[in-house]
């Protein structure tokens, strides 16, 4: 379909369209989900991988390439530690931020269970704590998951209002990683100490981009991870106070290193490119802190200009490098699929696979429509000036086709139903006169819908029926990538069906001809009533 035909056509099959990659790869905007390592840090790594490197297990004493494998770790470790103000030995490598913060939830829940088995996080926490604790939750702790105000930010108060005498541990990120938005981590730790309660930070999309550190901020465990700051996959770590080393035990067994907290042979190619990428953070801080909020900005004013478009986290401080936007009209998921040209996400990366709107943003307040039509740019150490205003091209040609696309749309154009075929002229509903097809001249116009305003599947068919036969059928549709292949996949096959042939197929016959997996289903359903809808009032005559 072209662009200035927007109720017809496959929208995923769409020829190039402006902000289009010509070849090659799209533009990386999606830094919060992982980053690439810096060549600096790969060079490190290569140096410990092969027999002329530094191979060794950091654990063999005996001999030469396990004592040079473990100065290489130590070094690694003090790098490590220099970005967060901490001292070498409080820092525990892990193979990244997930397994930093299973070990400090159920390894502090366990360790204190007999003083107490109550935790205090929030629902917009990442998978990687509210999962270890549902797991607690099953084993008989209890736990509270506070909700944050309409800007994403936990209230230092609601917390001190939900300890209790058997509480044991605080766990609340440090920046979020749908939003950006940073929490009071300082006000909320020193009210945890005050009370004797633990304190734990998720700041694996703080550490080496906003300033951090561990002398001043009264935390006793933080997590984060190499991936998100241009170090490798598979590795991370987990800060303890030294004075909170006995507020936690292992999670795992054997061969004793990192102090029996996290056994397993140290690998030393991660670790070294870990401790390198620290270097070069703590280097890049503040520069890049600057860059990447000047960056973030040019990117919203450009989305604010396009009208309808809502800052998810306005009002509270957010890190430099994320930016997430709601778009009114138009569903996230078909914006991701039309902007070809932009590695984003939609939701929380995590959560992409899945139909739900993502529950960070449902926990603002956001309804389901709003939640599901937002986007994550995350910009980064190699984006530039160049990558935001191509994006903003590309957002403002899709926003703009989609938006054109909504039953929502242009609906005081509409009028009555079927108005888009007046007077034998077809008009889209923003009023663009279209070529009609032959037949359509003195055709009856029916329309018929089903979802609507504010539901996550809003679909109108239009059809243009004589001699008791559709000569012309037209979609407008809100919803999936699926949803709208399937609407425009019907409106080509319904030309010479006559009402009582009534739906071409069945919703699972679409469902599997557009491999929409099964949680679509409920969606296809809605594209079914919605032609049923039409036919149902041709059938009577309407
Ligand atoms: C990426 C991320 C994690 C998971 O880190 P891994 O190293 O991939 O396990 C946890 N928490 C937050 C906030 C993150 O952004």
């Amino acid at each position: 379909m072209s662009a200035s035909d927007p109720l017809g056509g496959a929208p995923l099959d769409r020829g190039p369209v402006d902000g289009d990659p010509v070849d090659g790869d799209p533009v990386y905007l999606d830094y919060a989900a992982t980053t690439p390592v810096d060549p600096e840090v790969a060079e490190a790594m290569v140096g410990c991988l092969t027999l002329e490197g530094d191979f060794g297990n950091a654990g063999s004493a005996t001999h030469a390439f396990g004592r040079r494998a473990a100065a290489r770790v130590e070094t690694a470790r003090a790098q490590v530690a220099t970005l967060i103000g901490a001292e070498p030995d409080e820092i525990t490598f892990t193979s990244g931020a997930t397994e930093s913060n299973n070990l400090v939830l159920l390894g502090v829940a366990r360790a204190n269970a007999d003083r107490g088995r109550h935790l205090i996080t929030a629902r917009t926490e990442h998978k990687a704590v509210l999962d270890p604790c549902k797991r607690l939750e099953k084993d008989g702790f209890a736990v509270t998951y506070l909700t944050p105000d309409r800007a994403g930010r936990i209230d230092p108060e609601a917390v001190r209002a939900a300890l209790r005498a058997d509480t044991v541990l605080v766990s609340i990120m440090y920046v979020n990683n749908e939003i950006g938005v940073i929490q009071d981590v300082g006000a909320i730790g020193a009210l945890c100490h005050a009370h004797g309660v633990a304190f734990h930070t998720d700041a694996a999309q703080a550490a080496g981009k906003v300033p951090l550190n561990v002398r001043r901020l009264p935390v006793d465990f933080v997590s984060f991870t190499a991936h998100k700051i241009y170090g490798p996959k598979g590795v991370g770590a987990l800060y303890v106070r030294r004075a909170s080393r006995p507020l936690i035990q292992p999670v795992a067994f054997g061969g004793g290193q990192e102090r029996g907290l996290r056994p397993g042979t140290l690998p030393t190619h991660q670790i070294v490119g870990f401790g390198r990428a620290c270097e070069i953070a703590v280097r890049q801080l503040e520069t890049e802190q600057g860059r990447l909020t000047a960056l973030r900005e040019r990117l919203w004013t450009g989305m604010a200009a396009l009208g309808g478009t809502h800052l998810n986290g306005e009002g509270a401080p957010r890190a430099p490098g994320i930016l997430n936007v709601s778009f009114e009209g138009v569903e996230g998921e078909s914006l991701v699929t039309g902007l070809t040209g932009l590695a984003i996400s939609t939701g929380s990366a995590c959560n992409s696979a899945s139909a739900e709107p993502s529950y960070v943003l449902r926990a603002l307040g956001r309804d389901t429509q709003l939640a599901q039509s937002s986007l994550r740019f995350s910009v980064g150490r190699f984006t530039t000036d160049a990558d935001v205003d191509f994006a903003l091209e590309a957002v403002q040609g899709e926003v703009g086709r989609l938006r054109a696309l909504s039953p929502a749309a242009g609906s005081d154009a509409l009028g009555a139903a079927g108005g888009i075929w007046a007077a034998g002229e077809l008009r889209t509903p923003g009023g663009t006169p279209l070529a009609p097809r032959d037949g359509t001249e003195g055709a009856t116009l029916i329309s018929g819908e089903a979802g609507g305003p504010g539901q996550e599947t809003w679909v109108r068919f239009h059809l243009a029926v004589a001699d008791g036969t559709v000569k012309d059928a037209r979609f407008q549709a809100y919803g999936c990538p699926h949803t709208l292949q399937v609407a425009s996949w019907l409106v080509r096959q319904l030309p010479g069906r006559t009402p009582e042939q009534g739906v071409p197929g069945t919703p699972a016959s679409w469902a599997e001809a557009v491999s929409a997996p099964v949680e679509k289903l409920g969606r296809l359903l809605v594209v079914e009533d919605a032609l049923r809808a039409c036919l149902g009032r041709w059938r009577r005559g309407a």
